[in-house]
């Protein structure tokens, strides 16, 4: 009888863990203050009812981390609850936790705050967010490598994987995926891309 597994415990509810509630006051001022106690996206001084809210979200194994946190107002973070498109399951997760793991993360969530902030517009034009989250994707994976310089903590190892093509799929898909449907439906060009050898 010893066989038997044992039920998996129920997960404490955040507003009943300590530590994750301290955690969030602490935080709060911190970011609020980051980004002048307005909304990160319609830009709105709210200062009581702002809270942290994730930039990569929690299905793309977004951590509850400063670096992914900004402060968003209640109908800003319910607009982006329901954008459509948005995929609660995304595919090659191993490839987004890898992408999140360079020390481009930084970069990374440039990306993500594109998507959102274009999906979020009213009036949406699936052209110019391609072209923006084209552009960043492409600074990211080294097709303008010598323009901007890169920083000095990106190793050789980190180069290999960010400049293939599977880096540049991972995150240009997912951060597609946080578009409206309309967005991917119109058809999603990448932009040219140069191997580390100057082929095209
Ligand atoms: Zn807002």
């Amino acid at each position: 009888m010893s066989n038997i597994p044992s039920l998996p415990q129920p997960r404490t509810p955040w507003w009943r863990d300590r530590g994750f509630r301290a955690f969030m006051r602490e935080t709060r001022h911190e970011i609020l203050a980051q980004w002048g106690y307005d909304c990160a996206f319609c830009a709105r001084f709210n200062v009581r009812r702002l809270q942290p809210r994730r930039i990569v979200p929690k299905s793309y194994f977004g951590p509850y981390q400063l670096w992914n946190l900004w402060p968003l107002c209640p109908r800003c973070s319910r607009r982006r609850h329901e954008m459509k498109g948005t995929s609660p399951q995304p595919e090659r997760l191993e490839d987004i936790k890898r992408v999140l793991s360079t020390p481009l993360r930084l970069d990374v969530l440039k990306i993500f705050k594109t998507a959102a902030e274009y999906a979020l517009e009213d009036e949406y034009d699936s052209r110019d967010a391609s072209k923006a989250i084209a552009g960043r994707v492409s600074c990211l994976v080294g097709f303008m490598r010598e323009d901007p310089p890169r920083s000095e903590d990106i190793t050789p190892d980190s180069w290999a994987w960010l400049g293939s093509s599977a880096a540049w799929d991972a995150v240009f898909q997912n951060a597609c995926r946080l578009l409206p449907a309309e967005g991917q439906a119109a058809g999603w060009t990448r932009c040219p891309r140069r191997t580390k050898d100057g082929a095209a």
